[in-house]
């Protein structure tokens, strides 16, 4: 009896120490020490042996069972430590990986254009100064010397709430709000960039909201040639160095005289390429002495101040600079258009 014990215990600790898997173990539990186990079975058969033996293998089968029992309860621990372990390792996070790269933006062409159009006015003592993007038929053209009936008015047909209120066509209605404002005393230095509407159908070269950035400079006696040294500054500041310009005569109703503003060609630098339609010259703006009765309307009187003013397309400026074909490019916000400007 007593080899039979020691038999089932080493036969059962082997089988424990082998288990891979906690069910495996659970089973063995069951198999040696449940009512129907080998253990129980041995024990059973007590009644032959003589009262002498009977305490001895008793001992020796409670010894047996609690090292069944101790054997299991370690292994299962093991098992337990094992799964954890495993689970761990499974489920690190390598913190080694690279990361994404983050996605660094850059100024839109026109934000650019503008900066550095306000960045060298700012610099010839000119402020930057803003209005609202719904304008009254008053502003607009009324108080620019284009009263309702005016023809000119077809050329700048625009977006109406009302009969009076509407998107605004141009930003020279700052201008006319800011003259208000001095009542009737200079000097004035300003330049109002902003989004402006018209009625247009889009192509490559129109579109009905756009950007101007219009200047206005009033004093005592203020002259063209103040205009045209300021014009050249620009130019020469924005497209280079080796650039000029020349004045042609123009008509807005706003100015008189009226001039509009070309730039030397930077690619055949006068001689006439396809680029300049073969001119030497490329078109950037428009401008003129402040019209006396514009003067006027707001509060100034004419025989005492002169002013120049002038308007141009950021639009315009920018698809020169940077030779881009086609307007709507600026609008579609195409990420592969934009990312050539990041430096910009
Ligand atoms: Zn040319």
């Amino acid at each position: 009896m007593r080899e039979q014990l020691e038999a089932l215990r080493d036969d059962a600790i082997k089988k424990i120490e082998q288990a891979q898997e906690k069910k495996v173990v659970q089973e063995i539990r069951v198999k040696y020490l449940g009512k129907k186990g080998p253990v129980t079975e041995v024990l059973r058969g007590m009644g032959k042996l003589s009262p002498e033996e009977r305490p001895v293998i008793g001992q020796l089968a409670n010894d047996v069972r609690e090292a069944i029992g101790k054997a299991i309860e370690s292994k299962m621990e093991a098992l337990e430590q094992a799964e954890i372990h495993r689970k761990l390792q499974e489920e690190t996070i390598d913190v080694t990986l690279p990361g994404r790269p983050v996605l660094k933006g850059g100024a839109h062409p026109l934000t650019a254009t503008i900066t550095e159009v306000e960045d060298l006015f700012i610099g010839l003592g000119f402020s930057v100064a803003e209005g609202p993007q719904i304008e009254t038929d008053y502003y607009n053209f009324e108080a620019l010397n284009l009263p309702k009936d005016h023809p000119a008015r077809d050329m700048q047909d625009s977006f109406y709430f009302t009969d009076e209120l509407l998107l605004r066509t141009q930003t020279s209605p700052v201008q006319a709000r800011t003259m208000e404002k001095y009542k009737g005393k200079g000097p004035i230095k300003i330049i109002c960039p902003g989004k402006v509407f018209r009625r247009d159908d889009d192509d490559a070269t129109h579109s009905h909201q756009f950007m101007q950035i219009e200047g206005l400079y009033v004093d005592h006696g203020v002259r063209m040639s103040d205009l045209k040294g300021v014009l050249q500054a620009f130019a020469k500041s924005f497209f280079g160095e080796e650039r000029s310009i020349r004045l042609r005569p123009s008509f807005f109703p706003f100015t008189e005289p009226s001039v509009e503003v070309d730039v030397s060609c930077g690619i055949c630098h006068g001689d006439g390429c396809r680029f300049c339609k073969q001119t030497g010259w490329i078109e950037i703006l428009g401008a003129g002495m402040v019209h006396p009765r514009v003067l006027e309307m707001s509060g100034f009187n004419p025989n005492e101040y002169s002013g120049f003013a002038f308007g141009m397309g950021v639009e315009r400026l920018s698809m020169l600079k940077y030779g881009i074909d086609d307007i709507r490019h600026f609008y579609t916000n195409d990420r592969r258009f934009l990312a050539q400007f990041k430096r910009v």
